[in-house]
């Protein structure tokens, strides 16, 4: 049967609600779940599981146990779309499920059963969660209503735990509701404390360390999808002298280190980030701006992140920084490739395309820059691919660089260390002529989380 969104789109007004529109996905081998609680007028979980391009919906007023005995009411309703998943946040009053949504659990599912309709077999799978793990049945007994019952295995019959706070954020519902003051702003965060909070970061807007720990702690959900799994490097600036940081430190929370060995350079420590407390850590250090690989950490060798900076030469006028992006993308769009743009918080723009992956560094390396050779020898008085200062002279360097092993390119909703504390924020296409590549500041970003999210399709672009 092919699946739609309509049911969802139908009961929902996207100009009041920041949940995703969505579409249809195409489906995948590797299927995700997620639960979230749900304080709608009924407190309840949804579990859903990915199935056809869409999530399969329940609402399970008491949520999943894992006592065997425990027959737990499963009601079917809408399908979702999968960009759901990232969905944490408040649904007005008034609208369709008003209220808080907290991510309660996530991670992957595979069915058992050979049979999967959603309609009229029971479905016995299993839970790759972070919290759920083991086997479960889900049992039909008239239209809509389902029994789900734990099945027995290693986890069976454990104490169902209860959590208070997102398992992606570590957010409680206050936090969540009301975006809150929390304990942040006392400088402690989940054991990890904050020195020096008020050392002054940035004088104009005047920032102090414990206003980039909360800045962090708000875009965290946001920004957390493009750290994932990602390595990572950071710009710290302990006492007004910047440098380049990539390798771990035992001290550091949050973070898995990674041995790898780049070029000729012996074996050493790289780091990912985990969780907020990652981030936070890593900003209690003095890190503010965070600089990712494009490749993640388990497919090391198979980037799927490939970036374009323009970057123009001194005095170039805005107009043609401008005019060189839409030229950029002019490119992509022939090539059949969706792109996506971030203001760089410096003097250029960000073009950004995601790819299912490349097969390995050198031929994604090589795309790009014949991407960048391509724009060159069309318009040769605009553009460069050379760096040096010297080609760039009245031109634009289209810098393919970044998309080598081991190069990485600043993350979407970094901060960035330059005077005016810009930030590298994702934006529409329709915004381009309106938004200056250094013209969104931390307090601009935390506004425009408000509203939707021009990158909603970035995880679900297959190409
Ligand atoms: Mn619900």
């Amino acid at each position: 049967m092919k699946e739609t969104l309509e049911k969802y789109q139908k009961k929902r007004n996207f100009k009041k609600t920041l949940e995703p529109i969505g579409k249809v996905q195409k489906s995948r081998k590797k299927r995700v779940f997620v639960i979230q609680h749900h304080w709608a007028r009924k407190e309840h979980y949804d579990l859903r599981l990915e199935w056809n391009g869409v999530l399969k919906s329940f609402a399970v007023p008491k949520g999943l146990s894992f006592s065997t005995h425990e027959k737990r009411l499963a009601i079917l309703v809408e399908d979702h779309p999968i960009a759901y998943r990232n969905f944490e946040g408040v649904i007005p009053k008034g609208e369709y499920g008003g209220g808080t949504v907290m991510i309660y659990d996530e991670g992957y599912w595979e069915p058992v059963s050979k049979e999967v309709d959603f309609s009229s077999h029971e479905l016995k799978f299993i839970l790759f969660g972070r919290r759920y793990k083991g086997m479960w049945t889900l049992v039909p007994f008239k239209e809509n209503y389902w029994l789900l019952i734990k099945e027995k295995d290693e986890f069976a019959n454990m104490k169902t735990p209860r959590f208070l706070f997102s398992v992606r954020t570590g957010r409680t519902k206050k936090e969540i509701s009301e975006k809150l003051e929390t304990s942040y702003s006392k400088g402690i965060v989940e054991g990890i404390s904050i020195s020096n909070p008020d050392k002054t970061v940035f004088s104009h807007p005047a920032l102090a360390k414990l206003d980039l720990v909360k800045y962090y702690q708000k875009v965290f959900l946001r920004m957390f999808p493009y750290l994932e799994n990602r390595l990572v490097s950071t710009v710290r600036c302990p006492d007004g002298v910047s440098f380049y940081k990539k390798h771990f430190e035992s001290t550091h929370k949050g973070m898995k280190k990674v041995l790898l060995r780049k070029d000729s350079e012996k074996r050493r420590d790289y780091y990912y980030i985990r969780n907020i407390e990652g981030v936070i850590s890593e900003v209690q250090m003095n890190g503010y701006e965070f600089h990712l690989w494009g490749s993640r950490v388990k497919r090391m060798n198979h980037p799927d992140i490939m970036v374009f900076d323009l970057d123009p030469d001194e005095g170039l006028s805005l107009q043609k920084v401008r005019d060189g992006v839409r030229d950029l993308k002019s490119i992509l769009d022939q090539l059949g490739l969706v792109s996506f743009l971030k203001t760089s918080g410096g003097k250029g723009y960000h073009v950004v395309v995601p790819f299912t992956s490349f097969s390995s560094w050198k031929s994604f390396t090589d795309f790009s820059y014949k991407v960048a050779k391509l724009m060159e020898s069309k318009w040769p008085l605009k553009y460069t691919t050379q760096m040096s200062k010297k080609m760039r002279k009245g031109k634009i360097f289209v810098d393919w660089m970044r998309n080598k092993k081991g190069s990485t390119s600043v993350a979407p909703y970094s901060v960035r260390l330059k005077k005016k504390a810009s930030v590298s924020m994702p934006i529409s296409w329709r915004e381009l002529d309106k938004v200056k590549p250094d013209g969104i500041g931390i307090s601009e970003a935390l506004e425009r989380l408000k509203r939707r999210d021009p990158w909603e399709m970035f995880f679900f672009i297959h190409q």
